[in-house]
C-alpha cells in the first residue's frame, strides 16, 4: 500500500552516515511488514539495501548471516555436507506464511526484527544458538544470543535506532540432528506451535519452542529426559497463562501442541546416532 505519511527516503552506503536518530525514522529492510500497513507514526525510510552486506558466508566457524539477506537466499543456500541440521533453513522458510514471492523481498533480518510469535527466522535460529550482533547509533556493536532477543509480541531488546546487523550461526550447532514439529489451523496457515529439538553427539536435546509463546523458549537437557521430565520442565518453565492466545489458536491449544510435538521430538530423538 502507499504510505502517505512518508516524507523522505534515505539511501546510506554505509550505516555510519545516519549520525542522528529521531522519532520518525525506520530502517526499510524488504517492506514486506511496512507496506502491508500504514506506518502513521513514520515519516522517513532509510533503506538498507544500499549497504551491501554479503548475504551469506560460510568459514570453519559457522554461518554469517546479514541481516539483509532475503529469505529466498537463505531458501537456495547449498550448505557443506556436514551441516546436518541445514535442511532447517528450508523448513523454517516453509514454516512462513509468506509465498516464494514475499521471500523474494522479506529479509531474515526483517523477520528477526518484527518479533512475532510465528517468526520462523527466530525459530530457526535461536533452535541454532545463533548469536546476534547489533549496531547501537552510538557505541560499540553489541552481541545477544537470539533466545534472549525477543522480549514480548512484537517488541525486543533494540533500542532507537540500533540495527540487527548480522546473525552468527556456530558450526557445532549446525553440525546436530533434529526434529521438528509445526501446526497451524490452516493449511498456508501462520504457526500455531513451531518446535525443533536438536541433538549433538552426546545425546543431550535442545527444545525450542516458539510460536505458540509470546517469547521463544528454550529448554536444555543434558540427556535425553523421560516423557515425564520433559511434561513437567515444560509445565515448570511455562506456565498454564504464558501461552498466546490469537486468530491462529487458543493458548489452550497451543499448549497441547507444545506438549504434543514435545514428546514426538522427545522419542525421535531417542537413540543418539
Ligand atoms: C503475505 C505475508 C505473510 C507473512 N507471514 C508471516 C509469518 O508467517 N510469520 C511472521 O512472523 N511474519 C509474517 N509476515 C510478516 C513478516 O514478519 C514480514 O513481512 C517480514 O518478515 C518482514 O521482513 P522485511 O525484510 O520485509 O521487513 P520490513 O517490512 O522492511 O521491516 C519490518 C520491521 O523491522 C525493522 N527492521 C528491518 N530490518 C531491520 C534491521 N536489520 N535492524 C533493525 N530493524 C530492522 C523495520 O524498521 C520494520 O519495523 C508476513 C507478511 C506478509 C506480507
Amino acid at each position: 500500500m502507499n504510505l502517505n505519511t512518508i516524507t523522505e527516503l534515505k539511501r546510506p552506503a554505509a550505516a555510519e552516515q545516519i549520525t542522528q536518530w529521531r522519532d520518525g525514522y525506520a530502517w526499510l529492510a524488504g517492506g514486506t511488514w511496512l507496506f502491508s500497513e500504514p506506518q502513521v507514526a513514520t515519516d522517513t525510510l532509510i533503506d538498507l539495501v544500499g549497504l551491501q552486506w554479503p548475504a551469506l558466508t560460510a568459514s570453519a566457524d559457522g554461518l554469517e548471516i546479514a541481516a539483509t539477506c532475503r529469505i529466498g537466499e537463505l531458501y537456495h543456500y547449498a550448505p557443506p555436507a556436514a551441516w546436518r541440521a541445514a535442511p532447517l533453513f528450508k523448513d523454517c522458510c516453509n514454516a512462513l506464511l509468506a509465498s516464494w514471492k514475499i521471500w523474494n523481498a522479506a529479509t531474515v533480518g526483517g523477520n528477526i526484527c518484527m518479533s512475532l510469535p510465528a517468526g520462523s527466522m527466530l525459530s530457526l535460529t535461536c533452535a541454532l544458538e545463533a548469536t546476534y550482533t547489533l549496531w547501537p547509533r552510538e557505541g560499540a556493536p553489541r552481541s545477544v544470543a537470539a533466545v534472549d532477543f525477543v522480549t514480548g509480541n512484537h517488541a525486543n531488546i533494540l533500542r532507537p535506532g540500533e540495527l540487527l546487523r548480522s546473525i552468527h550461526i556456530p558450526a557445532a550447532a549446525l553440525a546436530k540432528r533434529y526434529a521438528l514439529r509445526r501446526a497451524s489451523l490452516t493449511k498456508l496457515g501462520r504457526s500455531a506451535a513451531l518446535l525443533i529439538g536438536t541433538q549433538g553427539k552426546g545425546g543431550d536435546l535442545l527444545l525450542t519452542i516458539t510460536a505458540a509463546t509470546p517469547t521463544p523458549i528454550q529448554l536444555r537437557f543434558a540427556k535425553n529426559p523421560s516423557a515425564d521430565e520433559l511434561q513437567h520442565a515444560i509445565d515448570a518453565r511455562i506456565p498454564f497463562d504464558g501461552y498466546f492466545n490469537d486468530v491462529n489458536g487458543s493458548a489452550a491449544y497451543k499448549r497441547h501442541l507444545t506438549h504434543y510435538f514435545a514428546e514426538q521430538i522427545r522419542s525421535e530423538m531417542g537413540s543418539p546416532q
